[in-house]
Parts: C-alpha cells; structure tokens; sequence
C-alpha cells in the first residue's frame, strides 16, 4: 500500500497553515521577497562571501517587503516574512530576525523624542546598515540579569561613555564579524548616573559603518568559522566609546537640566523587564520559525519516504512506509508539524503582555518570565519540540537527508541554537517552574474526578485530564519539596538545587498543557482534517511523557499498550492521507526534492 507524494493540498488544511492573516496579495509579496534562489547557495564559496550573500539577500528581501516598522506593526506578516526565510535558509532568518526585532524593534519602541536615534533607525529601514544585538557577555552566566558593560553619563557633553569593563563582559555572540557589511546595534547596558547605576537601558551604536570599518572605540574580534548557523560571530568590546545622548533609547526616562535622573518604570529591576520587553516578537518569531522548519522537515521525511522500495528479508520490496517505524515517524512529523503550526497561529493572534510590561513572575534565572511567563515558555517548548522532529526527520532520511543537502542539517543547527538564544530554555522552565510553585501569577488547573469518557484515548477530554493532572500533582510535589527545604532552613540556592530536574519537569508539564489546549482549540475551529493529525500529536505526547505520567499515578502500568494500540489505528486512518496533509504545506519544490542533483533536477 504504502504513501505516496503528489496529492493537491486540501483546500481548508492549506488555509489553517497559511492563516487568516496576511491576505493573499501580502503574502505573496512576502513569498517574492525570499524567492527560490534563496534556497541555496552557488558552491565554491569562502565563509566570508557566503555570509556576505546572506547579508545582500537580506537586503534585498528588506527592500521588496512593506518597511521595517510596518512589520513590527504586524506580527502574522512579520512571521511570514521570517517563515519563508526560516525555510530558504537559517542563517537569512538569523540576521533577519536580529534586524527586525532586536536591532530595529528596540530603536523604535524605546527611541521616544522625534530625534533619539533616527540616523540609526533610518539606516536599518533602508537596509544600508544590518541590526545586530549586544546583550550577552561572555564570561558569566545570566548576564542578561545584570550586563558588567557600563553607558556612565558625561554631563559636560550630555552624552554616555560605553565600557567593557573586562574581556569576560565582552558582548559575545554578535553578528558583526563581516568586515565590509556595515551594522548598527542595540547595546544593552547598565546606566551610571552620578556614580549610581541605575538600570539596564539599550543604546544604538553604529559598530561598523557605510564601509563595514568599526569606529574608533569599538574592537570587534571575529570568532574562528563554525558551521552549526552560518553567521559572522564576533565579540565586541567598548573601550570608552563616546556616543550622543540621542544613542540612549530611553523609553520615557530622562536627566533634567538640574541634573536630575527620572525614570517612569520606577525601581531599576523595572527597568530591566522593560528593557526586555522586546522579547515578545522574538518569542512569536521563534515559534513560527520552528513551526515552519518542522513542516518542511516533515515534507522532506515524507518525500524521502514515499513509494521508496525495501528489500528487507521479512517481506522484499514492501513500501518502506508499511513499516509501522517510518509510517509512525513520517506521519508523527506531520502530526508534530501541526501542532506546531497551531501553536503558532496562537502567538501570533495572541494579544501579548508587550503592552504591559511586569505582568509576569518575579524571575530568578533571567528576565524572561517576568516578561511574558506564557509566551516565553511556549518558545522553549517550540524549540524542543521542532529540535525532536527535525532530528527525527533527518535520521528517517538516511543519508540523502545528511548528504545531498546541508537542509536538514541546517534546520537541526537552527532549533539547537534557539534552545539557548532568545532566552535560554532551561532557565525559562526554571523561572516558570518557581512562579508555579510560589502561586505567583499561576493557577494550578482544578482537581477533577476523572479520567473521563472512560479514559477512552481517543477523547481529547481524556488528553487534556491526563495533563492537567500530571500538571497538579508535579506543581504540589515541587512547592512541598522546596517549602520543605526551606523550612528546615535551608537557603533558596539550595532549596532549589535539589529541585531543578523536577523543576524543569514541571514547567514543561505546564508547557504540554498550554499546547494540548491550543491543539483542542485548533481542531475545534479548524478543518474537519485536523482532528485525527491532532489526535496523533496527543498520542506521540503521552508516550513521550509516560515516563512522568506513570511516576505521577496519573496512568496504571500496562497504559502504554493502549496508547501504542490508539497511535497504531490512527496511524491507518492517516496514512492514505499523508500526501494531502504534507501539500497542505505548501513547500517550494526545491525543499522536496534533496537528490534533484542527481538528475540535474
Ligand atoms: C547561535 C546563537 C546566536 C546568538 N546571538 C546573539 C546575539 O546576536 N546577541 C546576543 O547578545 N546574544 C546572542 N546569543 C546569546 C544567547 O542569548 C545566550 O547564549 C543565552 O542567553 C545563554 O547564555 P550563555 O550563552 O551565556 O550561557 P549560560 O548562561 O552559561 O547558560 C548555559 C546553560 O547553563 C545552565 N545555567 C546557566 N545559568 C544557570 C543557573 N543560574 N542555574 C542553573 N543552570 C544555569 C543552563 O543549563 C543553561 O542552558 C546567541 C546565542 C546563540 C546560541
């Protein structure tokens, strides 16, 4: 029987995955701006002019797309833009995020006053400079809690004096390394004020101008090559680095001519969550991203596998796709795919706490929860989930899938890198994990009797009991260990050292629950189609997860026999219907066909 490739898309699946927003002409000008030449790259090529096409490609997807702040106006159209991008090349999305959300995002939410830092603005939206992030330091974990690189102001000129102190505070990973592509960048730094620091504020720096030279005051030192995510890495120092009082994004704090410092966010740790309250359409562009390359992932296993011969000795010539291992990873893929795709559409729609900043959970760990609690661990859960299935998809793809492309490869360096950029996932799951924990701005989902539906697998009631409870429980066990810890006196570094594993469990379980509840939501206003693909992603959950389910008591021994049992029968049902499910994608041939190089295809 097997699966075959080729089917055209159903007409209401293709709609769920391009969504409601952008309408057909933006988006096909989106889709024009990242055309299929920017899906490979001509062989032959040094690292240096390999990335200096990146950056002339960005350009020239910046010019053909609706201007930078239009954009960031309109989250579904940004996220296309960076889908499509995602898919052609991960490097391109790379340096195109870092362009828009935080390079140009920053200058424009913060820059207030009608000339704080328009050169540096107008010189992103024209695409004649590339926006480039320095907010992490080298040396010391969390550095995104307290940056040692100092903005101490000069009151003789009203300017700043940027500083890194020591080559541990040096700004390390940047995208700057190129030395002929010119990049202004968003510096996130502490402000000194009349000797007083007085919080993290970002300021925008040319660091390297119309000629890519560095102006005086900004050493940047190239990392050696690496190729997980082609991109120029470098580290940045400042070395007292005069810039104009303008360069400070000051988001509505101000030193008045008396000399006096006002700040309407009110204590520095606002200040840092405000300073951070960028992330938002970091985290909705990294979910997307990871929903857009689990699709094309998916397409490639299916195409991979799709009427593909065996000549095993149990049944010669059988479909590959008849054995229950490939036909539940091709279709586990799609189904993975899918519920990322959900998830995504959500975050997108999703009104964000961007306009609120502070709405969320004091933070130990890093900034991020403080921000947007949800969202943030919806991305750490996005980048698992697409890390998990693209490698899945690129293990089922044999060596075509590691060999004839660096695709899939490249789609596997892109989610790994995203686990730890854009705010570190573990340390997400471990501030999530503490507001669970402390109640803080969390409400644990109720006790119910249950299962329901006689715990039937098939019920998305029965899904969304097993997580909620498993959730419940988890959230008890972690807040009673650590109140226990701390009752016997223990510190809160040691409270919750002994928790962490738990901790991160936890808040993933949170993170399951968030996403079976969007999936519910999807499958109920979506396609018919939808259903049984959800189904599959439910079922893939609780093998995943029997381990913490079965310790938790929320399942007996021998469950995962049913749950096998279920996977297999929807297995059935979906396999005729592979093809249709992965056009509905709509990937460029190009992204389907790794061997074409064979038959100059
Ligand atoms: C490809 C890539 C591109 C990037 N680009 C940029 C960029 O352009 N600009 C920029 O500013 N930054 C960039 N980053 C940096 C990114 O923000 C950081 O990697 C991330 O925040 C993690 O910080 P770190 O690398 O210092 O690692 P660490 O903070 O050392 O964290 C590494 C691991 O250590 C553990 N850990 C750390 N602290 C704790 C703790 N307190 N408790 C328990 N466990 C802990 C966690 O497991 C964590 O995952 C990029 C990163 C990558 C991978």
């Amino acid at each position: 029987m097997g699966m075959s490739m080729g089917t055209s898309p159903d007409g209401d699946l293709a709609g769920f995955v391009r969504g409601a927003s952008p309408g057909p002409k933006l988006r096909e000008r989106l889709a024009d701006a990242v055309p299929e030449e920017f899906f490979t790259y001509p062989g032959d090529l040094t690292a240096r002019d390999h990335q200096a096409l990146t950056y002339a490609r960005l350009r020239r997807a910046g010019l053909a797309a609706p201007p930078g702040s239009e954009l960031l106006e309109d989250p579904p159209a940004l996220c296309a833009l960076l889908e499509r991008a995602a898919i052609a090349d991960p490097a391109l999305f790379h340096t195109m995020m870092l362009h828009y959300t935080l390079a140009l995002g920053p200058i424009i939410r913060f820059g207030t006053g009608r000339d704080g830092a328009r050169a540096a603005r107008e010189s992103l939206e024209s695409m004649d400079s590339f926006g480039a992030l320095l907010m992490t330091e080298v040396g010391r974990s969390n550095s995104h809690l307290s940056p040692r690189t100092t903005a101490v102001h000069d009151p003789a000129t009203g300017g700043f004096v940027l500083r890194t102190p020591d080559v541990q505070a040096a700004k390390f990973p940047t995208s700057t390394a190129h030395p002929s592509v010119p990049k202004t960048a968003c510096v996130y730094a502490t402000l000194v004020h009349g000797g007083e620091e007085r919080g993290v504020f970002v300021f925008a720096v040319p660091v390297r101008g119309p000629d890519g030279a560095a102006p005086p005051g900004v050493r940047i030192v190239p990392a050696p090559e690496t190729t997980g995510l082609q991109v120029d890495y470098a580290a940045v120092l400042l070395e007292d680095l005069h810039v104009p009082h303008e360069a400070w994004l000051s988001d509505g704090a101000r030193i008045d001519p008396d000399g006096s410092f006002h700040d309407p966010a009110g204590s520095p740790a606002a200040r840092l969550t405000r300073s951070m309250g960028i992330a938002p359409a970091v985290w909705r562009a990294v979910i997307s991203a990871s929903a857009a390359i689990t699709r094309a992932s998916a397409g490639m296993l299916l195409a991979h596998s799709a009427g593909r011969s065996t000549l095993g000795r149990l049944a010669p010539r059988r479909p590959l796709t008849d054995y229950r291992n490939q036909q539940e990873a091709v279709l586990g893929a799609l189904a993975s795919a899918y519920a990322l795709t959900a998830v995504a559409s959500h975050v997108k729609a999703r009104h964000t706490s961007a306009d609120a900043p502070a709405g969320g959970p004091r933070t130990a760990w890093a900034p991020w929860s403080a921000v947007d609690r949800d969202l943030a661990l919806l991305k750490a859960a996005a980048t698992v989930a697409a890390q998990e299935t693209v490698s899945m998809c690129r293990v089922h793809s044999g060596a075509p899938g590691f060999a004839a492309v660096e695709r899939l490869n490249a789609y596997r360096g892109l989610t790994h890198a995203y686990m730890n950029a854009g705010g570190d996932n573990e340390l997400i799951l471990y501030d999530t994990a503490r507001a669970m924990a402390d109640l803080d701005r969390y409400t644990p989902p109720e006790a119910v009797p249950g299962p329901p539906d006689d715990g039937d697998l098939d019920s998305p009631r029965v899904w969304l009991f097993l997580a909620r409870e498993a959730e419940r429980r988890m959230r008890d066990r972690l807040a009673e260990r650590v109140g226990d810890a701390a009752g016997a006196g223990a510190d809160p570094f040691t409270a919750w050292n002994d928790n962490l594993m738990l901790a991160a469990r936890t808040a993933t379980a949170c993170a399951d629950r968030l996403t079976l509840e969007i999936c519910d939501d999807a499958a109920r206003s979506g396609p018919p189609a939808l259903g049984p693909v959800l189904r599959l992603h439910a079922l893939n959950w609780m093998d995943r997860r029997a381990a913490a389910l079965l310790d938790e008591g929320v399942v007996p021994p021998g469950w995962l026999e049913e749950v096998h049992a279920a996977r297999r029968r929807t297995c059935d049902e979906l396999a005729p219907r592979a093809a249709e499910l992965a056009a509905a994608f709509e990937l460029p041939p190009v992204v389907t066909a790794p061997t074409a190089f064979l038959t100059g295809g």
